[in-house]
């Protein structure tokens, strides 16, 4: 009876699975190399205050350019690392890699470089790591002052297990970072939480944004978010803005900050900080 059975999953069992299986492995063992020989680099995206038009921080995302197979995008990698628990590590050198630029572009201008820099959590790096201890120590090796920091995290960091999360955001308060919900509208996050964590950005997710092209439905879900956050007292950045219409119409409706290809892409450390100097001339 037992081996029917075995066969009976055997049968279910679909060569693509298999090959999807395989893949996912290969890139798993590939992600951890990468890592350890740094082969992993950064690129900042411009935030802009939409007001102004200035650059207000830069929100550093993970590159993997692969010897064999190209740039491997991150929506491919990420949850990778988050199934095989990599993401402490890639987290962790992520964090140390955007703090190092801050550190840099302050040596390359001779002062402070007044912009925050935007560092994405993933939600097991939350649960898993100690990342205010994480935090604090990387600011310290890089002589480096918190409100220069902002973290993202996204909605399912919170809900996984609030209480831990709101400690963690209560010390990064404590070092004086800044926390941004990312992705906002796409979760399940209570509005409770909301007004009990300290959040001090909201990101307006790019579907979202992208939708209020040809959905005046959206519109109004943009305008209820941004009503939300302006009672809160948080700033709103939306994400994906890719034309002059979309930052216009966002600015006009009461949203602060924007990012998006209209803007920039996200650029590599040269790049971004020339952008900086452009922009702020
Ligand atoms: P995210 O945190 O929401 O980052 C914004 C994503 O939107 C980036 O994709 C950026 O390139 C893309 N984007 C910005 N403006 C536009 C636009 O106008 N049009 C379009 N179509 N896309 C735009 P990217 O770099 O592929 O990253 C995807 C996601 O991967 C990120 O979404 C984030 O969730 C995750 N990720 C990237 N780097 C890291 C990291 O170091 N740690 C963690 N935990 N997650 C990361
Ligand atoms: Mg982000
Ligand atoms: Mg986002
Ligand atoms: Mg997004």
């Amino acid at each position: 009876l037992k081996r029917a059975k075995t066969l009976g999953q055997i049968q279910i069992y679909e060569p693509g699975q298999a090959r999807a299986a395989r893949h996912r492995f290969s890139i798993e063992t590939e992600l951890r190399h990468a890592i350890e020989r740094g082969e992993l680099s950064l690129a900042y995206q411009p935030l802009i205050e939409l007001s102004t038009g200035a650059v207000s921080g830069f929100e550093a995302l993970a590159r993997w350019e692969h010897k064999e197979r190209g740039s491997i995008q991150p929506t491919e990698f990420i949850p990778v690392a988050e199934e095989s628990g990599l993401i402490v590590e890639l987290g962790r050198w992520a964090l140390d890699s955007a703090v190092r630029t801050i550190r840099d572009w302050d040596e390359e201008i001779g002062s402070k470089l007044p912009i925050s820099m935007s560092v994405n959590l993933s939600a097991i790096q939350i649960a898993r790591d100690d990342v205010a201890a994480v935090v604090t120590e990387t600011l310290r090796a890089n002589a480096v002052t918190g409100e220069r920091l902002t973290l993202e995290l996204t909605e399912s960091a919170i809900i996984q297990d609030p209480y831990r999360a709101g400690r963690v955001l209560e010390e990064l308060k404590g070092l004086n970072a800044r926390v941004a919900m990312d992705d906002f509208g796409t979760g399940y996050t209570s509005l409770a939480y909301l007004q009990r964590l300290p959040i001090d950005i909201l990101k307006i997710d790019r579907s979202f944004v992208t939708a209020m092209h040809d959905d005046r439905d959206s519109i109004a879900i943009i305008r209820a978010v941004l009503s939300l956050a302006d009672a809160l007292g948080m700033e709103t950045t939306a994400e994906g803005i890719d034309s002059a219409e979309l930052a216009r119409t966002l600015s006009y409706l009461g949203c602060t900050h924007g990012q998006g290809f209209y803007f920039a892409p996200p650029l590599n450390a040269v790049e971004a900080l020339d952008y900086w100097r452009v922009r702020s001339a």
